[in-house]
């Protein structure tokens, strides 16, 4: 597998800084988990952190200073972790532990045209979805109020702009309008999130929108 879009600097700092929305941390620990160029990147960016924790730690060393960073350790996403017992499925580990299986535990809902999703649970300056895309089929054209990640788990969609297939991951703002189809041959299921209600041009996805939550 060869991963060819990345996480930006931007994502890979807040993450390790802790900022992001709990959607986008979804998004990024999955990716990260696929990829051993982000992984490294993300290493040298909690290794500054921890210089700046060290640093501060210094002034005033407390007690649970120690706890505190295992805590953040034990905080990080586990990619090398494999269970013998769960058989390899689609969803890496960060993504089959908060949705606590693998696709057979996701609850889909229709959107039209083949096309499925499924609101994840995350905190509300954000959402998460996982979007399945029958072969060949389009999601509606969309503009964006905010920023939108989309990482591929299956299959490969294309838009005006790129090809994206298993592990990429497109990052989109306010400045895109794209129409991504998924390629022949293998339904596309991708994980998004988005931190800003997606504005669909066409007027019936519109209204559709508030049912959807997209
Ligand atoms: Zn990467
Ligand atoms: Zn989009």
């Amino acid at each position: 597998m060869t991963i060819r879009h990345h996480l930006s600097d931007q994502l890979l700092m807040g993450y390790a800084a802790g900022q992001l929305p709990e959607a986008f941390n979804l998004v990024v620990a999955t990716h990260v988990s696929l990829c051993d160029e982000c992984r490294a990147r993300l290493g040298a960016f909690d290794a500054v952190g921890g210089t700046l924790l060290e640093e501060a730690d210094e002034i005033a060393m407390g007690e649970d200073a120690l706890s505190r960073t295992l805590a953040r350790i034990e905080g990080l996403p586990q990619a090398t972790r494999t269970d013998p017992l769960r058989p390899a499925g689609i969803f890496p580990a960060p993504l089959a532990d908060y949705i606590g299986g693998d696709l057979s535990a996701v609850r889909w809902r229709k959107v039209g045209g083949g096309v499925k999703q499924a609101i994840l649970p995350t905190g509300k300056d954000a959402s998460a979805r996982l979007l399945f895309i029958p072969a060949g089929k389009a999601v509606p054209d969309h503009g964006h109020r905010g920023m939108e990640l989309t990482l591929v788990l299956q299959g490969a969609f294309a838009d005006d702009n790129d090809r994206f297939a298993r592990g990429d991951i497109e990052i989109a703002d306010e400045d895109l309008e794209h129409t991504p189809v998924a390629l022949a041959g293998q339904d596309c299921i991708c994980l998004a999130a988005t931190d800003a209600p997606l504005r669909f041009r066409g007027l019936l996805p519109r209204l559709a929108q508030p049912l959807l939550r997209i």
